[in-house]
């Protein structure tokens, strides 16, 4: 294996990044795009930016990805790529007829400093936008970021270019629900709805990214919200944001804009935090909490006392995004797990006194890196191993030198199928998450065990 030559010995770098945990901003932002219904995510920028963002999107989601590129040649790259934007929003619109064009920007269109809005506003007054019509646009260079932040920018935008007050509120709760998978925002709406609140929720990419298999294509799929849906978040009586980076730019955004008052909460990801969830949520909506949601809370509380025997004291490898591991750290504290190494690729420095926060109390030290990367993760693991890692698929290569077992988790996931149909959010999430940690754990003692003591029950 490639990575077996990963050194003991740890060295200060600071223009090194060696398999990087994050991936770059416009994959992100062309993930929230496709949460609006009827959108046609644009990629200003070469074709293999978007070849790229594309197909990385395609193998973690397991479904055809569309989107637009401006196609950039020498041309554009030394004379800027108005011409080619005005001549990619004029097809799109004639050809593929969406409601909206959601451009992102890449490191390219940056560098050269193309403005999106005067480009837009040049379509528009060339009459190339048709009525009832939009382009929106976020600024996403990806030497700066994460596709976390470039998810944020892009949710950013929908508030910036559609919700409007209307004068009045209306009872209406907004949900943003951060960077995860299609079937964590429907799990999402699930629990809303549960407790009788009228919501929207933006982006969603539920019924998009995991549309059921109707034998027809459809370039545009049922699910994302629509630009109605979009327009009334101005009116909404508040906003319960989840995840502060990828979705507390937009909440703030809202009530900058429209006076919508919004909390901001860690993905509802394990007990405490969905309990977080539930509890503001009733707040906001003046609502009691079902029988139904406190079932499904006592089942994950029975599931943690029938499973801690075996999560004692266990030490934990994290890596992944910021907004998730906050929660998911919490969770495993919670369980009387050790997470000893969280890495993040995201920068930001709130991340690490927060998890430092979160795991004060635990019996070991706990290294914690936001714009790490795996090969440090790697090194911490050669000087002090752990008995399970949880991250992307990325990890695999690490597990399997190390021979440590690895739950995948976040993104992307390109090597497992089923996580955009099976959430980790909410507390049916969160059994499902010990599930897949109990398996991973005993799945190897059972391998690794001599006959002696290989036995039927451990
Ligand atoms: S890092 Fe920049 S150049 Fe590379 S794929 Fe992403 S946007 Fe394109």
């Amino acid at each position: 294996m490639l990575l077996r030559h990963t050194t003991k010995e740890i060295k200060e770098r600071k223009a090194l990044t060696v398999n990087p945990a994050k991936t770059c901003q416009p994959i992100g932002a062309m993930y929230a795009a496709l949460g609006i219904h009827n959108c046609l995510p644009h990629s200003h920028g070469s074709q293999g930016c978007c070849a790229y963002h594309r197909s990385a999107l395609t193998r973690h989601y397991k479904e055809p990805v569309m989107a637009g590129t401006s196609s950039f040649t020498e041309g554009a790259s030394v004379f800027g790529g108005q011409a080619n934007l005005l001549q990619a929003i004029d097809t799109i619109f004639t050809v593929y007829e969406p409601d909206v064009i959601a451009v992102h920007t890449t490191c390219l269109s940056e560098t050269i400093g193309d403005d999106i809005p005067q480009i837009a506003k040049k379509a528009e007054t060339d009459g190339k936008i048709p009525k009832g019509k939009y382009v929106i646009h976020a600024n996403t260079p990806s030497y700066v970021g994460s596709h976390v932040t470039g998810f944020a920018t892009m949710t950013k935008a929908m508030v910036d270019y559609f919700a409007e007050s209307n004068g009045r509120k209306i009872e209406q709760i907004n949900i943003i629900p951060g960077y995860v998978e299609p079937s964590d925002m429907e799990e999402i709406k699930r629990i809303v709805s549960e407790l009788g609140i009228r919501s929207v929720m933006f982006p969603d990419t539920s019924n998009v990214l995991n549309r059921p298999q109707t034998g027809r294509f459809d370039m545009f799929p049922k699910g994302g919200t629509t630009v109605d849906a979009l327009r009334s978040t101005g009116s909404s009586k508040a906003t319960l944001a989840l995840g502060r980076l990828a979705s507390g730019p937009a909440a703030r955004a809202l009530d900058a804009k429209c006076k919508v008052a919004c909390e901001i909460l860690d993905p509802p990801i394990g007990l405490a935090a969905t309990d977080a969830f539930v509890d503001t949520l009733r707040r906001m909506g003046g609502v009691s909490v079902p029988e139904s949601i406190n079932t499904e809370r006592g089942r994950l509380l029975d599931i943690i006392t029938d499973m801690h025997q075996y999560f004692y004291g266990k030490k934990v490898g994290l890596v992944g995004d910021p907004d998730q591991l906050i929660s998911l750290t919490e969770f495993l504290v919670s369980i009387d797990m050790w997470p000893i190494y969280v890495v993040t690729g995201t920068p930001g420095k709130k991340f690490e006194s927060k998890i430092k926060e979160i795991t004060r109390d635990v019996p070991h030290e706990v290294k914690v890196a936001s714009g790490g990367d795996m090969f440090l993760f790697h090194q911490w693991l050669k000087n002090e191993p752990v008995d399970l890692m949880m991250g992307n698929t990325y990890l695999k290569y690490i597990s399997r030198d190390e021979n440590i077992p690895l739950v995948r988790f976040g993104f992307p996931i390109l090597d497992r199928v089923g996580h955009s149909y099976f959430p980790t959010v909410g507390y049916r999430g969160g059994m499902r998450l010990l599930e897949k940690i109990l398996d991973a754990l005993l799945d190897k003692t059972d391998r690794e065990s001599p006959e002696e003591s290989f036995e039927l029950v451990l």
